[in-house]
């Protein structure tokens, strides 16, 4: 009943939009640190961690260039920043450029213009840094699943209003946003921000679908009027969201909407000759 009055819907990049299988793509080392160096490094730290993202750099590291792992101790991942690690009696971080400059406090300078030329090919870079120093860029890449344009657009066609949500930077966030058709983009979004966002939208008088397949999509999909959970999304999505999308493809949130409108409008026949 409530598919039917939806007017706008929120989807989360990684995973939703995109198949949420990023590729490791560019790799930049710094001062004494190589290719391989950067890599080891990053690959041992994310090894710990469930982040789709740590699986692309660790799975690059060990299969594809055969690189051994180092051993690591005290991981602690940072929300929306990234993850941290011990490693040969040294704290390294690696994450987004918030994790490098206000937790790190570190500058980009010159490194600045090259991660914002990743970006803008809509490329997630991650910095890899140690408390004082960068020590180099690892960039991914992520696929747009190729029947969301046409999910999209067909939204649209309906008049129905399109939002991407992420914690990804602006530029990365753009990017995707442009190759899907989306204009509404709420990029750099913390983990606990993302349900403030959904009833931002809801404030403003939109009865709004939340569309997401993560832990951290959880809240969101929750707080909209209507939560739609990807079918190879964590389990915890699937649990708050009202609708599970089986076979991962957007165009089935316009099949359900259309199901919905179908369904109701019967519902009133019915009690329109029943009365
Ligand atoms: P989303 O689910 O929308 O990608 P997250 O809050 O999980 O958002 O992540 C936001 C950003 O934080 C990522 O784009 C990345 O830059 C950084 N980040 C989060 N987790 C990790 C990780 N394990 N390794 C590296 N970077 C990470
Ligand atoms: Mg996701």
């Amino acid at each position: 009943e409530i598919a039917c009055k939806v007017n706008a819907i929120v989807f989360d990049k990684t995973g939703t939009l995109t198949n949420g299988k990023p590729e490791v793509t560019d790799i930049i080392a710094l001062g004494a640190f190589d290719d391989d160096d950067v890599l080891q490094i990053a690959a041992s730290i994310e090894k710990a961690s469930e982040h789709p993202l740590a699986e692309a750099i660790y799975h690059h590291a060990e299969e594809e260039e055969g690189i051994t792992l180092i051993e690591t101790t005290g991981f602690e991942a940072i929300p929306g920043h990234g993850v941290k690690a011990l490693l040969q009696d040294k704290w390294y971080y690696f994450g987004n450029r918030r994790l490098v400059t206000d937790k790190l406090g570190l500058a980009l300078e010159r490194l600045e213009k090259k991660i914002e030329r990743l970006e803008t090919g809509g490329k997630t870079a991650m910095i890899l840094a140690t408390e004082n120093e960068i020590v180099g860029v690892i960039a991914v890449a992520d696929t747009v699943k190729e029947t969301s344009r046409a999910a999209i657009d067909a939204l649209h066609a309906r008049g129905i209003e399109t939002w991407m949500i992420t914690g990804d930077n602006e530029r990365t966030a753009q990017a995707i946003a442009a190759q899907v058709g989306i204009t509404n983009v709420l990029a750099e979004v913390l983990p606990e921000d993302k349900a403030a966002n959904i009833v931002r939208i809801q404030q403003s008088g939109k009865v709004v679908a939340m569309v997401g397949d993560g832990i951290n999509d959880a809240p969101a999909l929750a707080q909209a009027d209507l939560g739609i959970a990807m079918g190879n999304g964590t389990d915890v999505a699937m649990e708050a969201g009202g609708i599970v999308i089986i076979k991962n493809d957007l165009r089935d949130v316009v099949e359900a909407i259309q199901i919905s409108k179908a369904t109701v409008s019967k519902i009133h026949q019915n009690l329109f000759f029943a009365l």
